[in-house]
């Protein structure tokens, strides 16, 4: 049986919080899934690990489940894909598959020191040109860093060449394809481009960057694209011989599963923070305006496509904190009726700065704020304001985007938890003046990974497949009129500027 006339792609999300395996038919609908969390590890403020071991082995699990959900074996399976939380940072031996430390996640700030350091000499910008983000604890250069300077021993070993650092997709291609018995050390130009380390224009890592900071180039991964062959399942795995064949960042894999495949098109995704990426075409386009500068994918040989990206860092865990913190509603989703009692927000606005602002102020200095309370007010209004607040920080990073491309945003495709809030999806589009779309297939990271990987064995065509299979769900279209969508944008960044210069 050739790969295209197998029923199914399966494609491995592995998460900040969870790993998830879910087969794909042709359709591109989900025909079966499995899902485990593991454990957060904090060992002091800030600080946020994951046991690279117990991904592996949740991820194996989850393979499982979700061929036995679908009686499938891996006869049924044309190729595997893979997407993953971005920058975390996993640093390994080569002959014993063991990791040196556990892996530091995408949201640890420990290396700040590091980005002081390296900021002294040319400032948090001077790679930007070439990488296209501002120096912050985020990207993984840091944090390898951090593990070459701080665990013992672990200098030595990187400069013998024992050692290997990968993302999760590049520690988990690397098990999948046979571990210490030829397991492939890879990653794709989506991942790398979040490390600080890739030149975005050649697509190579930068020796420059890495001599600067300290970091051996044998550690790192060989830069592939997000959709070509790149080994095969190892022998006793669930996945024998199978064709591990795409590879994206999950806001990528989620920009592709939306079939962004157009200049000035753009997904948001709506989870715990938001994620906003724009396809920007064939060139990258560095930001003016506080967006980071990011390979989108790239197909086999073809030319990559560049996004810009804005991450907003409150937004569905607003939600959480009036439930967890606050306690006036049980769960989520219980925001939306308490917000639907009232008309408005009775001038009410929340500016959830709670680590400082993110894309597009990068305010440290800032902290939370709710402005414009009146003894009229009640917690529907506060429900109310903590909603908008996603939809206005979505505004200011589309005002971002639309500065930096010189385009204008015809609609946006949306995903994510909080899009089951209509509400706020409703607020969304007054806010945005724009349309927003909801896919009947709302796994579009998961979607992403299996498209890469089955266009990259001929299960799809290409991206027209992924286009037909798109299929919207619900539209929703503006209905404020211009005057009061100025008003509360006028209000929104005045309740802003009242965050900023809070930490002296
Ligand atoms: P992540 O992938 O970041 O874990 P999800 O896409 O699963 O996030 O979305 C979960 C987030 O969405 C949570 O922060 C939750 O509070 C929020 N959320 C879920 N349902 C709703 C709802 N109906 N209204 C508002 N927020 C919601």
């Amino acid at each position: 049986m050739s790969d295209t006339e197998r029923k199914y792609v399966l494609a491995i999300d592995q998460g900040t919080t969870s790993s998830r395996t879910i087969l794909f038919n042709h359709a591109g609908q989900v025909v079966s899934s499995g899902q485990l969390e593991h454990e957060q590890i904090f060992p002091h403020a800030g600080w946020v690990e994951h046991d690279p071991v117990e991904i592996w082995g949740n991820v194996r699990e989850t393979v499982g489940m979700a061929l036995a959900q679908a009686s499938a074996n891996h006869h049924d399976i044309a190729a595997v894909g893979i997407t993953n939380q971005r920058e975390t940072t996993i640093i390994w031996d080569r002959n014993t598959g063991e990791p040196v430390y556990n892996a530091i996640v995408w949201q640890d700030t420990r290396s700040q020191d590091i980005v002081d350091r390296l900021a002294a000499d040319g400032g948090l910008d001077r790679f930007h040109e070439i990488v296209g983000e501002t120096l912050s604890t985020y990207a993984s250069i840091t944090k390898i860093m951090w593990i070459l300077e701080n665990v013992e021993g672990v200098r030595e070993r990187a400069e013998r060449g024992e050692l290997a650092f990968g993302t999760p997709d590049t520690w988990l291609i690397w098990n999948m394809t046979g571990g210490v018995n030829g397991g492939v050390h890879v990653t794709d130009v989506t991942n790398a481009s979040r490390t600080m380390l890739m030149d975005l224009r050649t697509l190579s890592w930068r020796d420059d960057i890495c001599e600067i900071a300290g970091i051996p180039m044998s550690l790192l991964p060989e830069i592939r694209s997000s959709s070509e062959i790149y080994g095969y399942g190892r022998q006793e795995g669930l996945l024998p011989g199978k064709p591990i064949a795409g590879d994206l960042g999950d806001q990528q894999a989620a920009t592709f599963g939306q079939a962004c495949f157009q200049p000035g098109m753009a997904k948001n995704t709506y989870g715990t923070g938001c994620f906003m990426l724009l396809n920007t075409g064939t060139e990258p386009q560095l930001s003016k305006n506080g967006l980071i500068t990011t390979v989108c994918y790239k197909i086999g040989d073809q030319a990559p496509v560049y996004a810009l990206e804005g991450s907003i860092a409150v937004t569905g865990s607003l939600v959480q904190w009036l439930r967890d913190n606050l306690g006036i509603i049980t769960s989520s989703s219980e925001i939306e009726a308490l917000a639907e009692t009232v008309d408005d927000n009775g001038g009410m606005y929340f500016v959830p700065a709670f680590s400082g602002l993110f894309a597009p102020h990068w305010r440290s200095d800032a902290r939370g704020a709710i402005v414009g309370m009146t003894r009229y007010n009640t917690k529907a209004h506060l429900a109310r304001a903590a909603l908008e607040a996603t939809a206005f920080q979505t505004r200011e990073v589309l005002d971002a985007m639309e500065a930096d491309s010189g385009a204008k945003l015809e609609q946006l495709r949306v995903d994510g938890g909080m899009t089951a809030n209509k509400l706020l999806m409703q607020f969304q589009a007054d806010i945005l003046n724009t349309d927003v779309v909801l896919p009947v297939v709302a796994e579009t990271t998961a979607l992403g990974a299996a498209y890469a990987a089955g266009i990259a064995v001929g299960f799809w065509e290409g991206e027209d497949d992924v286009i037909a299979n798109w299929e919207e769900a619900t539209r929703w279209s503006p209905q404020m009129d211009d005057g009061e969508r100025e008003h509360q944008l006028h209000q929104w960044n005045k309740a802003v500027a009242r965050t900023l210069d809070w930490i002296d």
